[in-house]
């Protein structure tokens, strides 16, 4: 399997794919050490996850530049997601031991009620390249922390840093056969679902979550799916510094070229704020340096797939067709390496595919809209459901606005955001089940409830 620098179209280097021979070799690795790892005590495993995060920290840069080779992703952001993920590690590790650990529910004279969390056993977790740090530590961090052995398939646009992070996982403590990193395209992905796998965890687009889930659906065992999104946020007219939450929403769209399952992806703002709103917004987006990820101080870089420019130009002309303006941008930038221009796009409604479908790109659409209700149900019109924010002074406003939005996560003043100390979830076709906080330790458990009688 060819590794592809999407800034610069060369090849890095080429890797040896898995093949159902390598998989199975490396399932019985699996096998053989998966109780070991079990009766490993909690609190020794999270020192172990702590180590872990202390060697991404000591080898940051080669980390970011590996990841920013392969991703393309602007080598500060490469070095601010590792510092992130590492911070979500240390969360789940300092939290295992209390959510981890069994818990005595009732003693009496007669009776002691107590709940033990064990692990699941084998677990398998196909991931996604566009926070392969971030995304990852969701799942095999609290994986190993519950005492299960981990089948990690890194996207094959995330390659190279999937074997770091098997390397670096084995060198803080974790036994080399607990954690095995499956390499390669779809195909090793789609081999994996044939596999005994105890559950099986995935980040990545909803059209291969919904093909996942129905493959794996036999073995009862469990699915939890971190899909895509279409994530609405909500400018009211009350907003005081307008400018301010343009910037904002800006960088909630733009960040990692808007390659976030998270991205703000359509934004609605109240009519008697909407000239100032969008003047801002493009003011702000114009001042960003686009070039290549290793330049000092770009914000725009390239994307990490070729085949995304085409999606993207294609909701420019139908937006375009369909009546929508361009204020900034619109096209694939001339010169080898995926670049796309920032683009800006306003007059946009519901019947575009740049309001309806995710982007996963540099772009955004900007809508006016009258009032509260007519905001809630636009930002409801869509089959997805992670993320949504509301911008007002008022928090009584954004909380009766996002009560009524069916996403897993809410936002008041801000967006694109993630926290180790609350579950991660999507609803619709953004999947379902939690990563992260307690919800998200426990996912990778199955409880057994004792009735001790003396
Ligand atoms: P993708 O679905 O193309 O691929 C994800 C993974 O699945 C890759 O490792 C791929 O090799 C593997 N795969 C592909 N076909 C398979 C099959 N038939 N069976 C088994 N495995 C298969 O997604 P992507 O392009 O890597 O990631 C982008 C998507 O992920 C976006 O939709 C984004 O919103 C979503 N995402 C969601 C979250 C979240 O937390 N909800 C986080 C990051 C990304």
């Amino acid at each position: 399997m060819n590794i592809i620098n999407p800034a610069t179209e060369e090849i890095i280097t080429t890797i040896q794919e898995d093949n159902e021979t390598s998989l199975s070799l490396k399932m019985e690795r699996l096998k053989k050490s998966a109780k070991q790892w079990a009766a490993v005590p909690v609190q020794t495993r999270a020192e172990i996850l702590e180590k872990f995060v202390s060697l991404l920290k000591e080898n940051i840069e080669e980390l970011a530049a590996i990841l920013t080779s392969e991703m393309g992703k602007p080598l500060q952001q490469s070095r601010n997601e590792i510092n992130g993920a590492g911070a979500k590690a240390t969360w789940l590790a300092q939290h295992a031991t209390q959510y981890l650990s069994e818990e005595i529910m009732s003693v009496s004279d007669q009776m002691t009620e107590k709940i033990v969390h064990e692990p699941l056993g084998i677990i398998c977790n196909i991931s996604a390249w566009n926070y392969p740090y971030n995304v990852g530590v969701n799942i095999f961090v609290p994986a190993l922390l519950a005492g299960n052995a981990v089948m990690y398939k890194p996207s094959e646009y995330a390659t190279l840093t999937g074997i770091q992070i098997g390397k670096y996982l084995v060198e803080a403590g974790v036994p080399e056969d607990v954690f095995q990193v499956a390499i390669g395209e779809g195909e090793v992905g789609r081999a994996l679902l044939d596999m005994p796998f105890n559950g099986y965890y995935f980040t990545g687009s909803y059209q291969t979550g919904q093909k996942i889930y129905q493959q794996v659906a036999k073995k009862m065992v469990p699915c939890v799916l971190e899909l895509g999104g279409k994530d609405p946020v909500y400018v009211a007219d009350d907003v005081v510094d307008v400018a301010g939450a343009a910037a904002g929403i800006a960088d909630g769209a733009f960040y990692n070229n808007g390659q976030s399952c998270c991205s703000v992806e359509r934004i609605y703002v109240q009519s008697a704020i909407y000239d100032v709103f969008v003047e801002a917004f493009v003011a702000e987006v114009n001042s960003w340096k686009m070039g290549s990820p290793t330049e000092d101080g770009v914000y725009i870089t390239v994307l990490s797939r070729g085949a995304q420019l085409e999606v993207l130009e294609n909701q420019v002309a139908d937006a375009v067709a369909k009546g929508a303006q361009v204020l900034v941008g619109g096209k694939r930038v001339n010169q080898k390496g995926h670049y796309f221009e920032p683009t800006v796009l306003v007059n946009v409604t519901h019947e575009m595919a740049v309001m309806r479908e995710e982007s996963f790109g540099p772009i955004i659409g900007i809508m006016r809209v009258e009032h509260d209700a007519e905001a809630v149900a636009l930002m409801n019109d869509t089959d997805y459901g992670l993320t949504a924010g509301v911008y007002s002074a008022s928090q009584q406003r954004a909380e009766t606005m996002l009560a009524q939005i069916d996403a897993g996560s809410g936002y008041w003043n801000c967006c694109d955001r993630v926290s180790a100390a609350l579950p991660w979830s999507g609803r619709g076709h953004s999947g379902f089940g939690s990563t992260l906080s307690e919800v998200g330790l426990r996912a990778f458990t199955k409880p057994k409830a004792y009735h001790l009688r003396k």
